[in-house]
């Protein structure tokens, strides 16, 4: 049975007076009609009939679109009124939103506070200044760090949401910015490797040859440096990667270009988390790799695919690398999540 679940709701940011190169959001949001309280109760009750025949447990009312709390007051109050209301009445159990770090005060807090919000997310992207500049961000880092202990301060659950590969960014920098995560000290994060869309400042520079997308191997092997600090940290990492659905789609205006968007990023990038951390256990025994020896590789249930990787990407590769290793993959549910052993069998 599934435990949790998300009830995502998009606010568009209308009339939002930042550049961010990657956003499409100016282009689209001029085409929609604005979202109004009776959509957003819709759209509750709609995901509300088949998740609570489910018995979900924790449901989850969460307002995305980048910048919630750079609408009018009046319309953020109006929206979290109803999402209150379900709370109170026990209908769902948290209210999450996101937004930029610039737009965060003891006002905007003292607001989400009286109608209950429980998480706020940051779309910080890089904790590097030369980034966020070359992002159009038009804030500097140091404003995420003032932010970050203002939400602590009063209470909220934090979220940190990191963007891999925008001009200017490096192997370095992401590190970087996952140590400075850690030092500020969310709960959650999210992980994405930029997306070039088209209508958007960045897409321009693809095609004038002034940005090349990572290449899919670098975002994976990035976002892997990133996972790995922020998990060692206990940072429960909640998304890595975009979902098709995540982007602002309109048609052909949310076509993507360069090969960083892969709907299993996660798996990619856990599968070969994986597969060092076997390589390294493998290498700290005295097995001959060139004698034919059996192990067994110990995963539990839920880690088990990622193990074998996507499209067995990981047994493969073993078989490849490793001809005379015979291994057998076995469940092991004493172990947890991401967490791998190996057993030299002769
Ligand atoms: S990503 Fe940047 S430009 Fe796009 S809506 Fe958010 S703040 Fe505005």
């Amino acid at each position: 049975m599934k435990t949790h679940a998300i009830i995502p709701i998009f606010i568009p940011h209308k009339g939002c007076p930042n550049d961010c190169i990657f956003c499409n959001q100016k282009k689209i949001t001029a085409r929609q009609a604005a979202i109004t309280v009776e959509d957003v109760k819709n759209t509750i009750e709609t995901w509300l009939s088949t998740l609570e025949p489910r018995g979900v447990e924790t449901i989850e009312v969460a307002f995305f679109g980048g910048s919630f709390t750079g609408i009018p007051m009046e319309e953020q109050s109006a929206y979290l009124k109803i999402a209150k209301s379900y709370k109170d009445a026990g209908r769902i159990h948290k209210i999450h939103m996101s937004t930029r770090p610039d737009y965060i005060s003891k006002e905007i807090l003292d607001n989400l506070k009286a109608y209950d919000v429980d998480t706020i997310e940051l779309g910080v992207q890089s904790l590097d200044d030369e980034v966020l500049t070359r992002a159009g961000r038009g804030h500097d880092a140091a404003v995420v760090y003032e932010s970050s202990q203002l939400i602590k301060d009063y209470g909220f659950e934090l979220g940190i949401q990191l963007m891999i590969g925008l001009p200017g960014d490096t192997l370095e920098k992401c590190i970087y910015s996952a140590h400075e995560t850690i030092r500020i000290g969310p709960t959650i994060a999210r992980l994405y490797p930029t997306i070039v869309i088209n209508d958007t400042e960045l897409y321009n520079q693809y095609k004038r040859g002034e940005y090349e997308p990572l290449t899919q191997d670098e975002a994976i092997r990035r976002t892997k440096e990133m996972y790995k600090i922020l998990d060692d940290a206990g940072i429960n990492i909640i998304r890595v990667g975009l979902k098709s659905t995540d982007f602002i789609n309109d048609g052909e205006d949310g076509e993507i270009n360069g090969g960083t968007y892969h709907p299993a990023f996660r798996q990619l990038v856990e599968g070969e988390i994986a597969r060092e951390r076997i390589e390294e256990k493998l290498s700290a025994t005295d097995f001959d790799p060139s004698r034919k020896t059996k192990v067994d590789f110990f995963a539990n249930r839920r880690s088990m695919s990622t193990l074998i990787g996507h499209k067995q990407k990981n047994k493969r590769y073993f078989l490849e690398k490793y001809p005379h290793l015979d291994v057998l993959y076995k469940v092991n549910d004493s172990l947890l999540n991401n967490q791998y052993e190996i057993e030299i069998k002769e």
